[in-house]
């Protein structure tokens, strides 16, 4: 008999630093979705592309494993340091494919980059083998064209976070405790992360 495949959600993303609204989507995704797991798969630096303010690779992973330790859904993923860089998002999903084969990996995705999908590398090659779930961004449509079966959006409710304003706060001296984990906030207090005014 075949085993039930692995239902894993991939979120892909900087998490400079990770917020409740990364980890309020990922909570939606397994609780009212069908997602076994939600893979947090932190994007590091890119040696071409300077100036982007993103902290070292191994401090973010630290901020997302801190996040979510405790929840058995979620999974913090260093799998794209080991790529060649930058990696796309294809290649990353050829190879996870090939490593954890008793998985299905599910492309989650929000609507805006779902307007943007036809211009990513090999479009026709995710579609043909991974689903995508699509969750609303202000001001983008989140009609799927019934043609696109294995893709299908999700009504998960928005907190209006981003890491950027997290770090403008951070580097105005502003106390953002409510809008973390209160693991990463440890962690950024602790290594004073984001406070000075060449940082945010
Ligand atoms: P930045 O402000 O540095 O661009 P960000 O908060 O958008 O960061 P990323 O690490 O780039 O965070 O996010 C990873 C993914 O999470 C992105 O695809 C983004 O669309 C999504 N995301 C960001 N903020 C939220 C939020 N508040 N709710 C749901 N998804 C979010």
């Amino acid at each position: 008999m075949e085993k039930t495949r692995i239902k894993t959600g991939l979120f892909g993303g900087t998490f400079n630093p990770i917020h409740i609204g990364h980890l309020a989507l990922a909570n939606y995704l397994c609780e009212y979705e069908d997602l076994d797991e939600v893979w947090f798969l932190v994007t590091p630096q890119n040696p071409f592309k300077k100036g982007d303010h993103l902290l070292d690779d191994y401090i973010r992973l630290e901020m997302v494993e801190a996040a979510i330790a405790g929840y058995p859904h979620f999974r913090a993923s260093d799998f794209e340091f080991g790529l060649p860089r930058p990696s796309y998002t294809v290649d990353t999903l050829r190879q996870l494919a090939r490593t954890y084969p008793e998985r299905d990996f599910i492309l989650i995705i929000g609507a805006d980059n779902w307007a943007k999908f036809a211009q990513w590398r090999a479009p026709e090659e995710i579609l043909r083998n991974h689903s995508i779930r699509v969750y609303p961004r202000r001001g983008y449509d989140l009609t799927i064209p019934a043609s696109y079966t294995q893709v299908k959006a999700v009504e998960t409710p928005l907190l209006e976070i981003s890491s950027t304003f997290i770090r403008q706060a951070l580097a105005e001296g502003r106390d953002i405790r409510y809008f973390v984990h209160p693991e990463v906030y440890r962690i950024i207090q602790e290594k004073h992360l984001y406070q000075s005014s060449n940082q945010p």
